[in-house]
C-alpha cells in the first residue's frame, strides 16, 4: 500500500487539522494522566464537540450518529488529534469495546437508548470481565447469574475494572451454567452500575491514582432484556469485545522516540549533550526502527479494515511491541535524567513529566488487554502456526474443574 495521503486523504487531513486548530483546547489536559475524574467535565465537553462535528467514531454509520467515514479517515484524524492536549480516554472502553458489543447483540430499542449518549460523552461504560480467578483466562469467570423468572440474580466479584467508579453502565460476563465446559456456560449482560447490589471499591495504584476497581455483586437483579446474545453464548460475545479491545490497545500511544530525542538534547551528561551519547543514540535508533515496524503493522490492519476484512492476529504484535518499547523508553529517560527523574510535577519536569508518568503506566499496559505472554502465545499459535498451549480444562464441565470446588 502507498503510505502517502491520496489527494482526498490530504484534503480530509487539512480539514481535520483546521477544525482542531479552531476548536481543540490548547492546554489544560495533560498527557499520561490516570483517569481519576478530575478532568472529566473538560473531557465530556470535548467529546460532545467532537461528536457534533463528526469526528467521534468516524467509521460509525450515520444512523448511529457517526459520519460514516473510512478507517483511513479515522487514523488520519487520530494522528492529527494526537498533536493537541485533548483527552478522550474516559470514553475509549465504552466506544471502543462496550458499545460495539451492544450494537452487535442488543435489540433496536436498547441500541437507540445507549449509542447516542455514549458517542456524545454523556454516559460512560466499563468492561466487567476479569476476576480474581482469571484475567488472561476470561473464560474462568465465576460470577454467577441465576435465572429467576424474567430476571437474573447476580452474585460474585470482578476486578481491575477500569473506570467502574465513573461509569453509568457496564457489560458483564457471567456464568450461567456450571454443567458444561467453561467456554459454553457463560452469558453476557449490560448492567446499570448504580443498581442495588453493586459495590465499587477503588484499587490504589503506584501512580497515586485509582483508575480501576474491584466490583462486588450481591443479589443484584437484572432483567432478561439486558442479555446480550443467547444464553450460553457469552464467550462468543466476549470475543467480539476482545477483538475490538486489541484493535484499540495496539495503537501507539504515549511518548515517541522524537520526544526522547528532544529530551536528550536538553540533558547534559559528562559535559556533552545526551543526544551525542553513543549508548542513547543506539537506543533511539532501535526505537525508531521499532516504531516504523509498528506503523507498518498497523497499516496492515488498516488495509484489511478498509477492504472490509477482519484484522488478523498480527495486531497482537503491535500490542506487545508498543507496550515494551514505551516501557524501555521511559526507563532510559529516567536513567538519563538521573536524580531529576523524580520530579513529576508537570509544570517543572521536561515534557510535562510525560516519561515519569510513562514509567508508572507501562507495566499496566503490558498486562491490560492481554499480557505479553498471552500475546506471544497468540503470535506463536496463530501467526507462526506453532503447537497450541496446553489447555487441560477446555472440555471439562465447569463444576468439575478443581478450582471451582
Ligand atoms: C491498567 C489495567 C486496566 C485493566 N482494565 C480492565 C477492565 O477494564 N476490565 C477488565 O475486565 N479487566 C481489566 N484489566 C485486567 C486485565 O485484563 C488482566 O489483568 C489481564 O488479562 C491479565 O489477567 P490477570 O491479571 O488475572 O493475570 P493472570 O491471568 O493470572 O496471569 C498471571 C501471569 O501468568 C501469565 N500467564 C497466564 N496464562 C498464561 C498462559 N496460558 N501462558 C503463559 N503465561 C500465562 C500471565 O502472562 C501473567 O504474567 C486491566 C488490567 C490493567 C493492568
Amino acid at each position: 500500500m502507498d503510505f502517502t495521503d491520496t489527494p482526498e486523504e490530504a484534503a480530509y487531513r487539512e480539514k481535520a487539522r483546521a477544525w482542531l486548530i479552531a476548536n481543540a483546547p490548547k492546554q489544560g489536559l495533560k498527557p499520561g494522566r490516570d483517569h481519576d475524574g478530575s478532568d472529566l467535565a473538560e473531557a465530556r465537553a470535548w467529546q460532545t464537540k467532537k461528536a457534533a462535528a463528526g469526528y467521534a467514531q468516524i467509521t460509525w454509520p450515520k444512523e448511529w450518529g457517526g459520519p460514516g467515514g473510512t478507517p483511513i479517515q479515522s487514523v488520519i484524524y487520530a494522528q492529527e488529534e494526537a498533536k493537541f492536549a485533548v483527552n478522550s480516554g474516559y470514553f475509549l472502553i465504552g466506544l471502543g469495546m462496550c458499545i460495539p458489543t451492544v450494537m452487535a447483540f442488543a435489540d433496536e430499542e436498547t441500541k437507540k437508548r445507549f449509542v447516542g449518549p455514549a458517542l456524545r460523552g454523556e454516559e460512560i461504560w466499563c468492561q466487567l470481565f476479569s476476576e480474581p480467578s482469571g484475567g488472561s483466562d476470561a473464560a474462568a469467570a465465576r460470577t454467577r447469574a441465576v435465572r429467576d423468572g424474567d430476571e437474573w440474580v447476580i452474585n460474585g466479584q470482578k476486578i481491575w475494572t477500569s473506570g467502574a467508579h465513573l461509569s453509568d453502565y457496564g457489560i458483564l460476563l457471567a456464568r450461567t451454567d456450571i454443567d458444561v465446559p467453561k467456554h459454553k456456560g457463560m452469558t453476557m449482560f449490560w448492567i446499570d452500575m448504580r443498581s442495588p447490589g453493586v459495590e465499587i471499591r477503588p484499587i490504589h495504584q503506584m501512580s497515586g491514582a485509582s483508575g480501576f476497581n474491584e466490583v462486588f455483586f450481591t443479589d443484584m437483579r437484572i432483567k432478561d432484556s439486558q442479555r446480550l446474545g443467547p444464553v450460553g453464548d457469552g464467550w462468543k460475545v466476549a470475543i467480539v469485545t476482545l477483538m475490538n479491545e486489541r484493535l484499540s490497545v495496539g495503537d501507539i500511544r504515549g511518548l515517541d522516540p522524537a520526544q526522547f530525542l528532544r529530551l536528550a538534547r536538553e540533558v547534559t551528561i559528562g559535559g556533552e549533550s545526551a543526544a551525542r551519547n553513543h549508548a542513547f543514540r543506539e537506543k533511539i535508533a532501535d526505537w525508531y526502527v521499532q516504531f516504523e515496524g509498528l506503523k507498518h503493522t498497523r497499516m496492515r490492519t488498516i488495509t484489511s479494515l478498509s477492504r472490509g476484512q477482519t484484522p488478523g492476529p498480527e495486531n497482537s504484535i503491535g500490542k506487545v511491541v508498543a507496550a515494551n518499547v514505551a516501557q524501555e523508553m521511559a526507563r532510559e529517560a529516567m536513567e538519563m535524567l538521573d536524580q531529576f527523574g523524580i520530579i513529576n510535577d508537570p509544570s517543572l519536569a521536561p515534557l510535562a513529566a510525560g516519561f515519569q508518568n510513562q514509567v508508572l503506566a507501562t507495566p499496566g499496559n503490558r498486562i491490560a488487554g492481554g499480557t505479553d505472554e498471552i500475546m506471544r502465545n497468540i503470535i506463536a499459535e496463530r501467526v507462526l502456526g506453532l503447537p497450541g498451549d496446553v489447555r487441560l480444562d477446555k472440555d471439562v464441565a465447569f463444576k468439575d474443574i478443581p478450582s471451582w470446588r
